[in-house]
């Protein structure tokens, strides 16, 4: 099928466009006189791009040469003409695709990039982690501890007797821990990678039994076991290098690793790390025979401060619902016998007088 149409003709040479009278041969070839020469350009030469109403063709061996067709009908009809006959650039094809295709496409993307966040960079941080030598996680919590050192009262004395209080519990690991007092009626508490356990002492004067702080205890050491600040560490180095990668910065992970590492003890664990460590420190009382309910006792301190003013723990620790639950079915398991430990509550009223 052949239709003929007015169109202009821009050659390439200057900007000034010739008018012509246009042959296009449907799924084949256009052809049009120009100076007294017919030229033909074949479908599989050319590209057709459409701009609202207006058909541009092109050659492909030289784009500066257009045509241009302003009739819309018959833009429309060569246009699908070389649409069928696969003749569209590729964009133009994407274009073509319209609104399903973008929020088609939209929605890949997001699904991708949250793939990316809730799989990829956790299980990368935990490969890195594994890389990473216990030296790796002695050197940043101690670089931390020395600063918190030089900027808060740490209590020698009540220290020693936390620490007596923590050697009489077995907590399942080969890593060095260090129990630290602070001086400080904030209610706090937070393990940093070095093995160092810090207890403030607003925290200290809300717990009521050993099994309470044997909880607490269980729940920091865990986190150290686990070493859950290094992997934070490497899944923020892991989601930094992602987006320095894609903009080109790549001091930008320094800065962060630098700046995450200085403010290790005010690191949020994720769900996952706090429901690990709740896992952990009830492992840890079984082990030692302490009655579980410390753990939900120990919750529920931390729920009534957070009625007066949020303690600072919680936004470290979330203490979510689910935990509070998770706590209780923990509980309800009863699936070990506990006895008093006369010697644990020995140290503690130590430590609490
Ligand atoms: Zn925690």
């Amino acid at each position: 099928m052949k239709i003929t149409s007015q169109a202009k003709y821009f050659d390439g040479k200057t900007s000034k466009p010739h008018f012509v009278e246009l042959e296009v041969f449907l799924h084949n070839q256009v052809t049009f006189y120009f100076e007294n020469r017919r030229l033909i350009w074949n479908f599989q030469d050319i590209k057709f791009e459409k701009n609202g109403e207006i058909l541009s063709i092109t050659k492909k061996d030289n784009l500066h040469e257009i045509i241009k067709i302003e009739n819309p009908e018959t833009a429309d009809t060569i246009y699908k003409s070389a649409k069928t006959s696969q003749n569209l650039s590729w964009y133009q094809n994407i274009l073509d695709f319209g609104p399903k295709f973008y929020l088609t496409a939209f929605v890949s993307v997001i699904t991708l990039i949250a793939c990316f966040y809730i799989f990829i960079i956790p299980y990368v941080s935990e490969k890195v982690t594994d890389i990473l030598p216990i030296s790796f996680d002695e050197e940043i919590g101690n670089t931390n501890f020395q600063q918190i050192k030089s900027t808060s009262n740490i209590d020698e004395k009540q220290s020693e007797k936390l620490q007596e209080f923590a050697n009489l519990i077995n907590f399942g690991t080969e890593r060095k821990l260090y129990f630290k007092v602070i001086n400080d009626e904030e209610v706090n508490a937070f393990a940093l990678p070095d093995g160092t356990i810090v207890v403030y002492s607003g925290l200290l004067s809300k717990v009521e039994n050993p099994n309470e702080l044997a909880a607490l205890l269980g729940h920091e050491a865990t986190h150290i076991k686990e070493r859950h600040s290094t992997k934070i560490l490497a899944r923020s180095i892991a989601g930094y290098a992602i987006v320095s990668l894609v903009v080109g910065d790549v001091n930008g992970i320094m800065t962060t690793l630098a700046n995450n590492a200085n403010e290790l003890n005010n690191l949020s664990f994720s769900r996952e790390f706090e429901q690990s460590a709740d896992e952990g420190s009830y492992a840890i009382l079984k082990q030692n025979k302490i009655n579980p309910e410390g753990m939900y006792q120990l919750f529920k301190i931390l729920e009534k401060s957070d009625n007066l003013e949020v303690p600072k723990i919680l936004s470290t620790h979330p203490l979510t619902k689910d935990r509070m639950n998770y706590s209780k079915t923990l509980m309800d398991r009863n699936d070990y016998s506990f006895s008093s430990n006369p010697e644990l509550q020995k140290a503690f009223d130590n430590l609490k007088n």
